[in-house]
């Protein structure tokens, strides 16, 4: 006997979607998360366009700017703006958006029980979550929207063997966007072998942060301090301080087991040009309904992986290899590569194109097919 359909942990962008579209697909489904919603996230809050796309409700409500401007420097110089002419992403706080989808997903039928830290998880006919403060449910089917740490998919025998970065983000108040801000993503470039610093634009507070690989990680917040003077915002109050890990699907790790699926960065579905992740959380979202639905109904839930394989994955290995080409000859050439990025259109043409959702990475590299080899040999294996 089960309590639910589906039980979604983790109420973030892939657990409320996957979530509402289970419930609007008729499954009795119950959302937990750790935290009392609305919640803080790390996250610098950047949602390229091509998310909304894939909603059917607005975000207006949430949406603090919009970004056009694009202002890429190399540690402080060589700076050139590119001008998308509209906007390419929405900046959100990311406690009222997930509020939003959250809210969404109630409406559509899913029963929410927040503070609700799962401890234990286990397969055996059914699944069968239980929580610290002692409350258990069973269900047909789990969806772990558990995040990058994702403690129950690891529970359930997943997510093992999935790479990661490390990301460090500060809210910076009392410097709002009035400030020449508005409407514009500073990018910093200049970390060896990849990464980048922002500063993206919010009404009441700039998000500032820095992505770097995991054996950087130590040195996040110095790096961050030093960008902060550098934007001459040193003086300004800091809101809100705090890292976590962005993790990468490379291969075909598993990420379905006979009643639970990974969804969001719980899968490592995050792409390693750019570092986002919350365009995938909402798509793995809605493949995870889509399949939970047939695999409740008898179906194959196998095929989530393969959906995930044939949908997603060629759009991160696109933007690994851009990112490996980008960061990669910008490491080796910083000023030739500065030089020409700034004078190249065509380039930042299809980056505002798939940021809008016009086109993909992997479309834009399939007419560089050289540039996939040569990217694809270096790179050797995942
Ligand atoms: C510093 C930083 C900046 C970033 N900036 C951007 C950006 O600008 N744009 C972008 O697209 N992406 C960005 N990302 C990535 C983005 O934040 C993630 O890809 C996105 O949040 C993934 O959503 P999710 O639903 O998979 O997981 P999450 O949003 O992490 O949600 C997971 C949820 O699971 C809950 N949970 C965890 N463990 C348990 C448990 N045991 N029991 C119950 N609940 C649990 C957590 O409380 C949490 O609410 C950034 C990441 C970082 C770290």
């Amino acid at each position: 006997m089960t309590d639910f359909d589906a039980i979604v942990v983790g109420a973030g962008p892939a657990g409320s979607t996957a979530a509402r579209e289970l419930a609007a697909g008729g499954a009795r489904v119950l959302v937990v998360d750790r935290a009392e919603f609305p919640r803080y996230k790390a996250c610098g809050g950047g949602i390229p366009l091509r998310t909304e796309r894939m909603l059917p409700f607005p975000i207006d409500s949430v949406v603090e700017d919009s970004v056009r401007f694009l202002d890429v420097a190399w540690r402080g110089s060589m700076r050139f703006v590119r001008d998308s002419g509209t906007p390419f992403a929405h900046m959100v706080m990311r406690d009222r958006f997930d509020a939003l989808l959250l809210e969404h997903a109630q409406k559509a039928g899913a029963e929410f029980r927040p503070g609700t830290t799962i401890r234990n998880a286990n397969e055996n006919g059914a699944v069968t979550v239980e929580a610290a403060d002692g409350f258990t449910a069973t269900a047909g089917l789990v969806v772990c929207a558990d995040g990058a740490h994702s403690p129950v998919g690891k529970m359930l025998g997943m997510g093992y063997d999935i790479a990661e970065c490390g990301a460090w983000e500060v809210e910076v108040r009392g410097a709002e966007r009035q400030q020449g801000y508005e409407a514009r993503a500073l990018i910093e470039l200049g970390f060896r072998p990849w990464g980048y610093a922002w500063l993206f634009p919010k009404a009441s507070v700039l998000s500032i942060g820095i992505v770097l690989p995991r054996e950087q990680a130590s040195r996040m917040k110095g790096v961050v301090r030093r960008y902060i003077r550098r934007l001459g915002l040193e003086g300004h109050e800091v809101d809100i301080a705090r890292g976590h890990k962005i993790r990468f699907r490379r291969g075909n790790e598993r990420i379905v087991s006979s009643r639970a699926l990974l969804a969001g960065d719980a899968a490592g579905l995050a792409d390693e040009f750019t570092e986002e992740g919350i365009s995938y959380a909402v798509h793995s979202g809605r493949l995870a309904a889509r399949n939970g639905l047939r695999a409740l109904g008898g179906g194959d839930i196998r095929q989530y992986q393969r959906d995930i394989d044939a949908e997603v994955m060629p759009e991160l290995r696109a933007a690994r290899v851009i990112g490996y080409m980008f960061y990669g000859m910008l490491s080796r050439n910083p000023r030739p590569w500065m030089f020409a990025s700034a004078r190249l259109p065509f380039l930042w043409r299809a980056f505002f194109a798939v940021q809008r959702g016009d086109s993909t990475y992997a479309r834009e590299l399939q007419q560089m097919p050289g540039l996939w080899r040569v990217a694809e040999r270096m790179m050797g294996p995942a």
